[in-house]
């Protein structure tokens, strides 16, 4: 795998159908699974880390974030990268940036206002890889729903010709949601951790027997978690995929999403509700049968 800490170093690679796989890095398969989709889809896989500042809402967040090139570009070779781009901050940013890239509307709700900032930095550095990598197509994963929007919208609006791919959310054998900052939990935090995924895998199923209404499917998800009272849950919702506003109704493709604190660590999850053959199937995602590499030892 090349290792590249510049845009031209790694455009001078890249060749034929180009795909992107942006990443903080600390991967696991949920960006492997990425990873595998973009090698199958195209003939040239770019997979971007960067741990980018301007996402970051708390300072504490960015500074005790996992990081590890080597072992990084150990998973990234294994998974078949052609070119991992990993700049620093400086060559991302050589100067505060005056230009910023703002998703009105679809950041109003959820994710949007518990997290300043946050929207305006993902969608302004996936418009500077899209501008300087160039890919025919960029892979996103659904555990970030309202991210994946997002990045939609913002690639139509600016007119980037890159086709912007959601892929199912990974998750460890007991059902959490692979997230790089999984390592921090401790034994208690991940056992309370699970009732995310449990809340979600009830509503998914009363979904797929006809339930419509947001607070029949609401009702699990705020139950399970009121059974950890170390949990502090943040919002339980039913959103529009393409719009990201909250409906009343399941009648159209939708997402069920959570957000809670476990101690110092935020959890997100959500299962997508898709429109199929005049109902609703839910994407649970899929399950890892084994332990992720996250717990490996390097
Ligand atoms: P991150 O490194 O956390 O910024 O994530 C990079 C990409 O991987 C984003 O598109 C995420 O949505 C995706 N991703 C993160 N965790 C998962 C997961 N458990 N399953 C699928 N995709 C994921």
């Amino acid at each position: 795998v090349k290792h590249a800490a510049t845009f031209a170093a790694a455009r001078a690679d890249l060749r034929g159908v180009v795909g992107l796989v942006p990443t903080m890095g600390f991967l696991h398969e949920g960006h492997l699974s990425l990873l595998d989709a973009a090698r199958s889809a195209c003939d040239t896989v770019v997979m971007s880390l960067f741990v980018n500042p301007l996402q970051f809402d708390r300072d504490d967040d960015l500074r005790r974030y996992p990081r590890d090139l080597e072992r990084d570009l150990g998973l990234a070779e294994g998974a078949g990268v052609d070119v991992v781009f990993a700049p620093a901050v400086e060559t991302m940013y050589p100067a505060q940036p005056l230009t910023r890239v703002t998703v009105a509307t679809l950041t109003d709700h959820f994710e949007g206002p518990h997290r300043p900032g946050h929207f305006d930095g993902v969608a302004t550095v996936v418009a500077k890889l899209f501008a300087g990598l160039r890919p025919d197509r960029a892979f996103f994963g659904r555990k970030d729903a309202q991210q994946l929007a997002v990045v939609r919208r913002m690639a139509a609006d600016l007119s980037f010709p890159i086709d912007v791919v959601g892929a199912p959310i990974v998750r460890e054998p007991d059902g959490l949601a692979l997230s790089s900052r999984n390592v921090f939990l401790d034994p208690e935090q991940r056992t309370a951790a699970l009732a995310l995924n449990r809340g979600l895998a009830a509503a998914a199923d009363a979904a797929e027997q006809g339930a419509r209404q947001a607070a029949d499917l609401v009702e699990p998800v705020t139950t399970e978690l009121a059974a950890f009272p170390l949990l502090e849950p943040e919002y339980v919702a039913l959103a529009s995929q393409d719009t990201v506003e909250p409906i009343e109704t399941l009648d159209r493709p939708a997402f069920l999403a959570v957000a809670a604190w476990a101690g110092p660590t935020r959890l997100i999850d959500n299962v997508h509700l898709d429109a199929a053959g005049g109902g609703f199937v839910a994407d649970r995602g899929v399950r890892l049968d084994h332990p992720s590499v996250l717990y490996q030892e390097g």
